[in-house]
């Protein structure tokens, strides 16, 4: 038997989440069996442990779309007991049983081999938030952006995907400008590489469709006017990552920047990203992102706290990641 967090729907379309114990036998469909050691609370988990937005596609769900642990059994050569994996992704959690359990089973293509830079809770302080937070350095860099073009706004910057954008951005040697609701957290976007500081309420309203530019590039997790804006206040040629929906799904935009600017809409997509591109991401985190971080922007629960956490999580009180250890 093991200990899962277990969402069900009653008749009236409600969320609940119980900490249940299952057996093996209770897994779904999977070459791969995982003892998981950690895990995270990302956006979308807690969307779909709080029931707020349809995440979860059938119930009962053990949600939890990243994890990271040691293979159990393994019907698939790949891979075999002992080795150490982590999965970003893939309907994880929304489709397909979850992380926040202490065991899953899954395909084997959906699994990355852990770097040997990481333990199992610093691939989870990463999670699959910075996994998309280096997705949009790389779309950037592939857009030709360097250090020289001029500064890089980061936009949730206090979340998990924007903290870690930050910390990879500046010790790529790239001028990072963090908007934030938060400015109380000033100290801390700077200690992770900011040099400035911007309120977010000046991005989140409706805007001009074209404004001063002020940015070569931007991270974006937040969607709605806060794209739109960033749109429009980019230099000439500029290229935005598009990652999140924080503010909102909507893109209330003009083409303006586009055909007038040259500016570069990359969306980004870390669910269904191809293998070869999480390899080079995971990679790149394993080389590029600085333990210190992961240590100064990470708090550690167990199973038991994921509902709460979600609650907060939702109501911007949580700055950076979150991991879930399954022992606890
Ligand atoms: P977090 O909750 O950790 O961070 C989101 C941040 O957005 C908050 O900390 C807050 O930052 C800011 N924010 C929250 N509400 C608003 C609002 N109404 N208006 C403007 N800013 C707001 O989430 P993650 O970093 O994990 O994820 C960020 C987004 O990226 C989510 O929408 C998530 O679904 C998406 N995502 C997409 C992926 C993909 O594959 N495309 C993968 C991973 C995440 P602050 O307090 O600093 O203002």
């Amino acid at each position: 038997m093991f200990q899962a967090l277990l969402l069900t729907q009653s008749d009236d379309r409600v969320t609940n989440a119980h900490i249940r114990a299952l057996d093996e036998a209770d897994l779904p469909a999977g070459e791969v069996r995982v003892a998981v050691a950690h895990s995270t609370v990302n956006y979308k988990d807690a969307l779909a442990v709080t029931g707020k937005s349809p995440v979860v596609r059938k119930f009962p769900m053990v949600p939890g779309i990243d994890f990271a642990g040691t293979v159990v059994d393994s019907a698939d050569a790949r891979f075999k007991p002992g080795d150490r994996v982590l999965l970003n992704g893939w309907g994880v959690g929304e489709t397909h049983w979850g992380g926040l359990a202490q065991q899953a089973r899954v395909k084997a293509d959906w699994l990355v081999p852990l770097p040997d830079a990481f333990d199992t809770h610093d691939a989870m302080a990463i999670g699959t938030a910075g996994y998309t937070a280096m997705l949009c350095v790389m779309a950037l860099q592939a857009h030709g952006l360097t250090p020289g073009d001029g500064p890089v706004l980061v936009t949730g910057a206090n979340g998990g995907v924007g903290t870690i954008a930050i910390a990879l951005l500046s010790r790529l040697g790239f001028e990072v400008h963090a908007s934030t609701g938060r400015l109380n957290e000033a100290t801390h976007l700077k200690a992770l590489g900011a040099t400035e500081v911007v309120d977010r309420a000046t991005l989140s309203a409706p805007g001009k469709p074209l404004q001063k530019e002020r940015w070569a590039a931007a991270v974006d997790s937040v969607g709605s006017h806060t794209l739109a804006n960033v749109c429009a206040s980019l230099k000439y040629g500029g290229t935005v990552a598009a990652c999140g929906l924080a503010q909102g799904l909507d893109l209330p935009a003009s083409v303006a920047p586009f055909i007038l600017r040259g500016v570069t809409l990359a969306g980004v997509d870390s669910v269904m990203a191809p293998y070869a591109r999480r390899i080079e991401a995971w990679s790149r985190l394993a080389r590029e992102l600085p333990r210190e971080v992961l240590t100064a922007n990470t708090e550690t629960v167990g199973l038991a706290d994921v509902p709460a956490l979600a609650q907060r999580l939702l109501a911007g009180e949580v700055r950076g990641r979150v991991v879930v250890d399954l022992a606890r």
